[in-house]
């Protein structure tokens, strides 16, 4: 019995005996430490996996629990191996599985055939988790000397002179951090007065012409900005001038042709317009009236035309004469 309580008997003596364990002359671990001295210890130990016991021939289920003697055996680089020796609970027979730290798994070592269930990655089309494969020869010298190689030069023509060039580039510009900001805040200064100087212009432009505030003008220093707004402006110009020498000729016309028409009519004394719209067909005097036409329609040839009306006129007339006798 483990020595649960704290009662220390009268003859404890803390200097001869270091614990209360110690005294009882027990283990900490109690019964399962019965054979502590042959470096087994007995714990509870589930099984990983299907077995048939070796001398019942029993199948026994994954996950069934047997208190097993657990023993360190060897190790594996510094991973301790570990055997678990149970007792079969349909028979007297023993079998003893032990860990593989190798391939992390468990492996039956006696007594018993373990059912093989295992999941193999490679033969379901994927890849080995675990490379163990014993046979696999050493790496080709040359290849690795090759390849050692082609690093060695691609540091010396490559990476080395990249690092030193970027040493370089760094020391330029850090080595007098005085000049570099003196230099950068006389072009800021330089660009603030000619920024300022701009912005004057603009308001001034803006002032005159009574443009709104926020109207944002384009620099007048690109050479294409500056042909486009002329080209515009010489655009704006032109219809400017057909406009008013439109407007002038239409004037020049009605000017023409209206004292003229009043002394026909006076002489024909019929209606003015009626005499005008209907031509010859209308009765009065024939020769005024397609007179008055003609220049009219004359005018308006003229007007539509432009500069190159005024070479037709003759032969408008003349079809316009033909025209109008034939009706
Ligand atoms: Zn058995």
């Amino acid at each position: 019995m483990q020595g649960f309580n704290k009662y220390y008997p009268p003859d404890y003596d803390p200097e001869k005996h270091s614990s209360l364990n110690a005294y009882r002359g027990k283990h900490a671990l109690g019964d399962r430490a019965r054979k502590i001295d042959k470096g087994i210890l007995i714990v509870r130990f589930e099984l990983p996996f299907n077995i048939w016991c070796g001398t019942c021939n029993n199948h026994i289920g994954m996950g069934v629990r047997y208190n097993a003697e657990k023993k360190k055996i060897g190790n594996y680089y510094s991973t301790p191996i570990y055997s678990f020796r149970c007792k079969c609970h349909l028979c007297d027979g023993w079998f003893e599985i032990e860990t593989d730290p190798k391939n992390t798994r468990y492996v039956v070592v006696s007594g018993a055939r373990q059912k093989d269930e295992e999941w193999d990655p490679e033969e379901n089309g994927g890849y080995a988790v675990h490379e163990t494969d014993p046979n696999q020869g050493p790496v080709d010298p040359l290849a690795a000397l090759e390849k050692s190689t082609a690093a060695q030069n691609h540091m010396n023509n490559v990476q080395i002179p990249r690092i030193e060039a970027l040493q370089n580039l760094s020391d330029h510009y850090s080595s007098d951090p005085y000049a570099h900001s003196q230099r950068l805040r006389k072009r800021f200064r330089e660009q603030k007065k000619i920024d300022k100087a701009r912005e004057e212009a603009d308001e001034a432009v803006k002032r005159a012409y009574g443009l709104p505030e926020v109207l944002a003008l384009p620099a007048d220093d690109d050479e294409e900005i500056r042909a486009k707004a002329k080209e515009a402006w010489e655009q704006g110009r032109q219809a400017l001038e057909e406009r008013e020498s439109a407007k002038r000729r239409k004037v020049g016309v009605e000017i023409g042709v209206v004292p003229r028409t009043p002394s026909s009519l006076r002489a024909s004394g019929s209606g003015g317009k009626s005499s005008r719209n209907s031509g010859s067909s209308g009765g009065g005097d024939p020769v005024s009236a397609l007179r008055a036409k003609i220049l009219g329609n004359t005018a308006r040839q003229s007007g539509s035309l432009g500069s190159l009306g005024r070479l037709k006129p003759p032969d408008t007339k003349l079809s316009r004469v033909g025209l109008v006798k034939r009706t």
